[in-house]
């Protein structure tokens, strides 16, 4: 199947030419359809499918490019609002399509400004909700998306999400994106959309992906030195390092630059300027490692990640399956390695149930490391 059979308006099917997307994937080959009927959807897919694409193509579709906001997009972070901007910039701009972002820390007046010329609106739930009570804004969109629901939900968002609602224009079509499906996100999806169609692509990614993964059993004591035979083992070129806390983000940075690695933190406390730096130096290569807590982390659409490490396993095995689909997008290998006590046994356990056993069991390798 391609682009072409669902005869997308002529300047959206050239920025589809232009971007060089050839395929649908399966949620944009499922979702897409649907969405161009006007039906409100729930659209569950991994980390990495084009989730994007596949809400974003249709609505642009479907815009009549009369200069106000007609479409909303409900973003957990401010880094994916600017990534969410991009890609639909990216696909509106021959349709004379503009976005604007709205998140928090950046002044009202400036984001007052961009919205003005926009007729896309991509927010974070925290902003988005004082700009629509104090009234800073007023809009009727047509479509309304909540991307990543889970990770907002996670963040603790949901009341800011319902709320919101109660802003929104009645007549709407409204579509909901999530990597997961936990209850709380079916209620949500009950309360905010109509006679939602459910598409879930089922093909698990982490199964059928080209994603090695491996773990390691070392005592906890280990872990750093673990770390660091690891990276000279299999020499990443572009890696990613979970852990569970800021503090051990914080931490492991320090303690990696001090054995002259390339790596930054990533994390919730970090200015709003310091998380653009290291994201954008990643994305151009002049960064290599970046060690991020799960949150920080979550959704960002980085290509050409090699190496995913986990320092930590994360607390739940959907964690873990977020964690690794930063790595072997688009087709590409990737390694995931994890680091593991034994007392996180059982944490494998689940983990191998949820991704089809696919966790083999190593030996660090006993490489000499030269300090
Ligand atoms: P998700 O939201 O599901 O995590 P994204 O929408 O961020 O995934 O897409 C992941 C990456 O794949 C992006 O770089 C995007 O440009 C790319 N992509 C999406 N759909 C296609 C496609 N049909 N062909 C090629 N690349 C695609
Ligand atoms: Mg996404």
């Amino acid at each position: 199947m391609t682009f072409k059979e669902f005869d997308f308006k002529q300047n959206l099917q050239k920025s589809i030419d232009e971007a060089g997307f050839k395929e649908p994937s399966p949620i944009q080959q499922d979702a897409i359809p649907v969405i161009l009927q006007g039906k409100d959807i729930v659209g569950q897919a991994h980390t990495g499918t084009g989730k994007t694409a596949a809400f974003g193509l249709p609505i642009l579709n479907m815009m009549k490019c009369n200069k106000e906001v007609e479409a909303v997009v409900i973003v957990p972070t401010r880094e994916l609002a600017m990534q969410v901007s991009d890609e639909l910039y990216k696909f509106g701009k021959n349709l004379n399509i503009n976005t604007a972002t709205v998140y928090g820390g950046q002044s009202y007046s400036r984001q007052l400004k961009h919205i003005e010329n926009a007729s896309i609106l991509i927010a974070t739930p925290g902003r988005f909700l004082d700009l629509l009570r104090d009234k800073k804004i007023s809009i009727n969109p047509s479509f309304v998306v909540l991307d990543e629901a889970d990770e907002m939900l996670d963040m603790g968002f949901l009341d800011d999400i319902k709320e919101i609602f109660t802003f929104l224009p009645e007549k709407r079509q409204t579509l909901l994106f999530s990597a997961t499906m936990p209850n709380a996100i079916k209620q949500l999806a009950k309360s905010i959309l109509n006679e939602p169609e459910f598409i879930t692509i089922t093909q698990s990614e982490i199964t059928n992906s080209k994603i090695t993964q491996t773990f390691y059993v070392v005592d906890e004591y280990e872990r750093d030195d673990a770390l660091i035979r690891l990276y000279d083992f299999k020499n990443p070129e572009k890696s990613i390092i979970f852990c569970r806390t800021k503090k051990e983000v914080d931490r492991l940075s320090t303690f990696l630059v001090s054995q002259g690695f390339s790596a930054k933190g990533l994390h919730g406390d970090m200015e709003q300027r310091q998380r653009e730096e290291a994201i954008n130096a990643f994305k151009k290569g002049k960064l290599e490692i970046l060690i991020a807590t799960d949150v920080a982390a979550r959704g960002l659409d980085v290509n050409d990640v090699t190496h995913v490490f986990n320092y930590h396993l994360p607390f739940d095995s959907e964690s873990y399956v977020h964690r690794i689909g930063r790595t072997g997008r688009a087709g590409k290998e990737g390694v995931a390695v994890s680091i593991v006590t034994p007392h996180e046994f059982r944490m494998i356990q689940k983990i191998q149930k949820t991704t089809g056993g696919k966790l083999e069991a190593k030996t660090i390798p006993t490489i000499k490391l030269v300090k």
